[in-house]
């Protein structure tokens, strides 16, 4: 039996896609060879990648304009690569601290550059966002940095700042795909694939095009977004594999009413599991109601030591990944899209039950 997979990441992925990967790793629809043995300048991969690419564009509704393509790395290594790019000596770069992962970013970019931190909510355990209405870049801003959806608090933006001129970067490795964006407001968005949308590995980049006229000069050849955008990312070996299963996983998103139907799917899960938590003091959720994440659901129970009784417990029903973050503590529920509806259902069941008892 599978287990009801609640991990933060790497995380849960549709059956229907393992399947196809189990059906076709070996022999790639009747070619004699695998996806993963095949070399990135041949035609079976690129013929792939492309789909890849226009399905990833179209799905999401990237207008024209932007260069969409996948590195390896991780989403950490974008937090270096933004930086040596985009803050040049002559300007300054705005960041929103809102929980682990801005923090990391902004530390790095402080690394390499002025940094400007228009928000922090340390003082609160990075609780809340600030409104976006009230953002305004600063008068020497490079770009204005965030965190789309912080997987570690369980908080996310629920709209944007709009930046003006200045560019507006997002990390989105957490909610990327559960909900329709409107690109064009973005410089730049980027993130894992690991949590969303595929096996740990690649890396989505969405750039306009026009970002590069502001990068840094003698850059090196891979901290260079200009030399991957000429070549779609495959300037060095990419990671095959998840760009394969990313792609699968495209397909099964548009099977399943692409990102309307991922963002109604987030919404019903994450009502779910907040409805039991809103229902009773038994549980408590740390964050501000206002911008709790559909993705990650963090709540705590009334001690510790319940805490771990609910672990054990959940785990012996067998769903697994519901321990937080070990910087934070507490529980947490990471309902991502490949997530099913009655594996939620089943949590809901399960924490109700879990209260009756022990409350
Ligand atoms: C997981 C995560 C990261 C780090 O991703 P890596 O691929 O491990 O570098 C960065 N940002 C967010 C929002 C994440 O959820």
């Amino acid at each position: 039996m599978r287990k009801m997979n609640f991990s933060a990441g790497p995380s849960v992925l549709p059956l229907e896609v393992l399947e196809e990967i189990r059906d076709q790793i070996v022999d790639y629809k009747g070619k004699g060879l695998s996806m993963i043995e095949a070399s990135h300048r041949g035609g079976m991969f690129e013929e792939m990648y492309d789909e890849c690419l226009s399905l990833f564009c179209k799905l999401l509704g990237i207008p024209d304009g932007y260069d969409v393509y996948f590195l390896g790395g991780g989403a950490t290594l974008q937090f270096t690569m933004i930086p040596m790019n985009f803050l040049t000596p002559d300007k300054c770069a705005d960041y929103a601290k809102t929980g682990t992962w801005s923090n990391k970013a902004a530390s790095d970019a402080m690394k390499l550059g002025r940094v400007n931190v228009f928000f922090d909510d340390k003082e609160a355990g990075y609780t809340h966002l600030p409104d976006p209405k009230t953002i305004k870049p600063s008068p020497d801003s490079a770009y204005v940095y965030l965190c789309a959806n912080e997987t570690i608090g369980g908080i996310e933006w629920k709209d944007f700042p709009d930046t003006g001129d200045v560019p507006l970067i997002a990390d989105m490795s957490s909610d990327i795909f559960s909900r329709p964006v409107d690109v064009s407001r973005f410089g730049m968005i980027y993130g894992g694939v690991q949590k969303n949308l595929g096996p740990a590995g690649a890396t989505f980049i969405i750039m306009r095009h026009d970002m590069l006229d502001r990068r840094n000069a003698n850059l090196t050849a891979y901290m260079d977004y200009a030399l991957h955008a000429k070549d779609r990312g495959l300037y060095n070996t990419p990671p095959v594999f998840s760009i394969w299963a990313v792609k699968l996983v495209l397909e099964w998103i548009s099977r399943n009413g692409g990102v309307e139907g991922m963002d109604r799917r987030a919404q019903e899960k994450s009502d779910l599991v907040y409805s039991v938590i809103d229902s009773s003091p038994f549980f408590r959720s740390p964050v501000d109601k206002a911008v709790r994440s559909r993705m990650n659901v963090v709540f705590r129970l009334p001690n510790e030591e319940l805490e771990a009784q609910f672990l054990k417990e959940a785990s012996a029903e067998g769903m697994m990944g519901l321990k937080g973050h070990r910087s934070v503590g507490g529980l947490r529920a990471s309902l991502y899209n490949a997530l099913p509806l009655e594996d939620v259902q089943a949590l809901a069941a399960f924490m109700k039950e879990f209260e009756r008892k022990n409350a």
